[in-house]
């Protein structure tokens, strides 16, 4: 039987249903797969049902240990569980491709959206090594900047930087670059991983760095396990930051030089003129 289908560019495109699936069958891996799931900032609600879908529908759900806990209602029953510790994101990569290949529909959950400080990339670049073409989908999420931006109110709704202060993966001098070219050109700019028990240097540092192009009275927000148990938010100024409570799951929002703090919410201008 024949039949055609609009493909994603509006294309019409032949289907031949019994070629598709004969195809299907040729492939070596004809189940396996990989989906790289963002679980958004935490709640359930904030999950969308492509992700829960990806979840529920794995035979392997792999994953650091906190977010794995986060998703573990969600795992089939008779579904495996690998949970890892973090600084361990290349091993989960290629757990995940190695059940892939055995046949295994495998989900990788990462909080927030996996494409920002996530796993989508190193899943991809393992899978390209060792993957055997298995499919890799990236399923998107809600990422802590507009989750924390939401609690806000709106710091974020013309052009924004994100810098991630961890010093893992990128060296501080780099860091240290863009906070200051983010902060000269005017960015609004939202701060992943400012802190964590016992690295209280970088936070300091960003805001000396902050300091020297931003007025102190400066709108902040700061932003405490956003959609988790414990959630907490502060609007602050630029000069009273180091002074709020901030941890590894803190997102700080730094207001540029025309937000404001509107009906206590934090706004920054997008440009429209109200007075008309
Ligand atoms: N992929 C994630 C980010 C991982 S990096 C995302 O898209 O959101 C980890 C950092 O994200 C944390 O240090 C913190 O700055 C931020 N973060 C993650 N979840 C958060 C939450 N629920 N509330 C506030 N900040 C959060």
């Amino acid at each position: 039987m024949r039949a055609s289908s609009i493909d994603s560019r509006g294309k019409k495109r032949e289907v031949n249903p019994e070629k598709d699936k004969a195809e299907r069958r040729n492939r070596s891996h004809s189940r396996g797969r990989i989906s790289v799931v963002g679980i958004g900032p935490g709640s359930a609600e904030h999950m969308t049902p492509k992700a829960r879908e990806a979840i529920e529908a794995a035979d392997v759900v792999v994953g650091y240990k906190t977010y794995v806990e986060l998703v573990r209602s969600l795992v089939k029953s008779g579904g495996q569980v690998i949970s890892g510790t973090m600084g361990r994101e290349v091993d989960r990569a290629r757990t995940a491709v190695a059940k892939a290949l055995e046949n295994k529909r495998v989900a990788v959950v990462s909080s927030g959206d996996p494409g920002v400080y996530g796993m989508a990339g190193i899943v991809l670049e393992v899978a390209a090594l060792e993957g055997k073409g298995i499919p890799v989908e990236i399923v998107p999420g809600v990422t802590a900047a507009t989750a924390a931006a939401s609690r806000l109110g709106a710091p974020l709704v013309t052009d924004f930087a994100v810098i991630s202060l961890s010093d893992l993966l990128t060296p501080w001098e780099q860091i240290e670059e863009r906070l200051e070219a983010a902060a000269k050109a005017d960015f609004a700019i939202v701060l992943y991983n400012p802190q964590s028990m016992g690295r209280k240097e970088p936070l300091a540092k960003a805001h000396e760095i902050l300091l020297r192009h931003r007025a102190p009275s400066t709108p902040v927000g700061v932003v405490r396990q956003a959609g988790r148990e414990g959630e907490g938010t502060v609007i602050t100024t630029l000069e009273r930051l180091l002074d709020c409570d901030v941890d590894m799951v803190t997102t700080i929002i730094v207001g540029n030089s025309t937000t404001r703090v509107v009906n206590g919410r934090m706004v920054t201008p997008r440009g429209y003129d109200l007075s008309r």
